[in-house]
């Protein structure tokens, strides 16, 4: 049998390194000196994809694989692939949906707690002897602040679920309203940020959601507000969040993801209100496994004819 040139945009987990190994002729794309030279050497063979949430493919990149077949992300945002034009040449694309949710929606009430109750700062104040010389100072209550979510889909609701545990009244904004929920909608952004104390964004990364929090919202969320990102980070204006938080017009702010990845707008380094991660909403070793599962039985079911398990285009 022919093997099947699978093109591997990034490192990932070594269990999936692996798993793809056992199976496909893997073509590393990170390891090239020249990245589109690379691709122009495989362009004729490489049948599938494998990217992730920060790695995807674009027009010029999917029209210079006339034999790909398949993209399976080993994310569920897919913001970084051009799925239009995925649909117009019919390449079936495929992500890592539900595996991931309960561990994203977890990381949102760590990052609201962990704003809230200082928990960064009082654990560095442990550490360097500070407490010796007096308790640490008074921080503010989860419990019962109202949550207003951003995206009421699979992770906004798995974050509902568990802020409804906390006795926190909840709303939301999303595209549609959602007639089966007992959480209060607001049709803009705005009315949701002005009614809420803490707003989480769990929406897609869209052209229509891209710095769906600018200075206006951050205004309405407002000095006691916070601010958590476990979206995508082009969903905040980032300069425009670290001057709100610089100059007190925003309370808080727990991040997992930013506008330039790795890259993080230094100012916030020196803010105690904020919490910084580098996104690890997913970063677990259970869920990081399940999600290569996945990325591994879509593959193996398009080359075996069989149905995708979580296909998306
Ligand atoms: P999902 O179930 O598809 O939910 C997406 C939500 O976004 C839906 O509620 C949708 O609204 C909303 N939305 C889309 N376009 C919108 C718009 N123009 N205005 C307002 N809301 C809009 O996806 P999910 O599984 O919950 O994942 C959500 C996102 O989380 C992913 O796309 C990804 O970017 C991010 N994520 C981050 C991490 C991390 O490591 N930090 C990990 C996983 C995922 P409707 O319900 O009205 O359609």
């Amino acid at each position: 049998m022919e093997s099947i040139d699978v093109l591997m945009l990034c490192p990932m987990i070594s269990y999936l390194e692996q798993e793809l190994q056992s199976r496909y002729n893997v073509l590393k794309l990170w390891t090239a000196q020249e990245k589109s030279q690379f691709i122009k050497d495989h362009s004729a063979t490489i049948r599938a994809i494998v990217g992730d949430g920060g790695h995807g493919a674009d027009a010029e990149m999917i029209e210079a694989l006339p034999r790909l077949e398949i993209l399976s992300s080993n994310s569920v945002g897919v913001d970084k692939i051009d799925l239009e034009k995925c649909r117009e040449k019919g390449i079936r694309v495929t992500y890592t949906p539900d595996v991931l949710t309960d561990e994203v929606a977890d990381l949102a009430i760590g990052l609201i707690l962990a704003v809230l109750r200082r928990l960064c700062e009082s654990d560095r104040y442990v550490r360097s002897g500070k407490w010796k010389k007096g308790d640490f100072k008074l921080t503010t209550k989860f419990t019962g602040k109202t949550v207003g979510i951003i995206g009421l889909g699979r992770i906004g609701m798995a974050i509902a679920k568990r802020a409804e545990a906390f006795n926190c009244p909840i709303c939301y904004y999303s595209r549609t309203e959602k007639p089966d929920t007992k959480y209060k909608y607001y049709p803009s952004v705005l009315e949701l940020a002005s009614n809420c104390q803490i707003l989480v964004v769990a929406c897609s990364l869209t052209a229509e959601t891209r710095h769906i929090v600018n200075r206006e919202v951050m205004n309405a969320l407002g000095p006691k507000g916070v601010l958590i990102n476990i979206g995508r980070g082009p969903h905040v204006d980032e300069p425009e969040l670290v001057s709100a938080l610089v100059e007190g017009r925003l309370g808080g702010a727990g991040l997992d993801v930013y506008e330039h990845e790795p890259e993080v707008p230094e100012e916030l380094f020196g803010l105690e209100n904020v919490v910084l991660l580098p996104h690890v909403g997913t970063a677990t070793v259970e869920t990081r496994k399940a999600m290569a599962d996945l990325v591994v039985g879509n593959l193996e079911a398009h080359f075996s004819n069989k149905p995708l398990l979580t296909p998306l285009v």
